[in-house]
């Protein structure tokens, strides 16, 4: 399916100089968004992961659907102060400075294998503190990375070369 048709490039979103790929119109078209989860759902059963890890927000908008479909649980990351129990936390990098991710003690188990998704890889900042997160629990396996958005040009090979990566959209 060609994907990039639901995907709308919005100039100056959120900031003067910035493209922002709107990935909405994609949710508002039940086959396009059927056929990302069955894409996320069969790369996840692959793998062998147990275990959805994603971040808020736009993660949180396939992951529990591919946590259902593949039959894995599902673990949140999220900003700081959203998570009412004890936190592991790490700091990554944002395009200009560093942020905080924060994770739920215990929510990843040992031997858990994970995959990581998300909704667009750029500059690859959140998804190496994702995975700087997950480890923080003991004897976790990175098993997949999984975005809808690939922006290519931001980034070096590191992940891919790293980790299987999967991704259904590439700029
Ligand atoms: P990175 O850390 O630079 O790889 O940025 C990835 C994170 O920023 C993801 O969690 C995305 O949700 C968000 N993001 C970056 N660029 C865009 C965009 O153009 N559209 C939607 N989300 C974006």
């Amino acid at each position: 399916m060609d994907l990039k048709k639901f995907i709308l490039d919005i100039k100056d979103f959120p900031q003067p100089g910035v493209i922002f790929k709107d990935i909405t119109p994609l949710l508002n078209d039940v086959e396009a968004f059927k056929f990302v989860v069955d894409e996320f759902t069969k790369f996840v059963k692959e793998t062998g992961a147990n275990v959805i890890v994603a971040p808020e927000a736009r993660g949180f908008l396939f992951a529990p659907a591919v946590a259902y479909a593949a039959g894995c649980r599902f673990v949140l990351v999220r900003k700081p102060g959203k998570l009412p129990r004890t936190v592991n936390e790490v700091e990554y990098s944002l395009e200009y400075g560093t942020g905080t991710l924060q994770m739920h003690q215990g929510d990843l188990h040992e031997n858990d294998k994970v995959v990581v998704l998300d909704d667009v890889l750029a500059t690859g900042g959140t998804m190496d503190g994702i995975i700087a997160l997950c480890h923080k629990e003991k004897n976790i396996s990175i098993a997949g990375i999984a975005c809808l958005i690939d922006l290519a040009f931001l980034h070096n090979d590191d992940l891919k070369n790293k980790y299987n990566l999967k991704t259904l959209i590439t700029y």
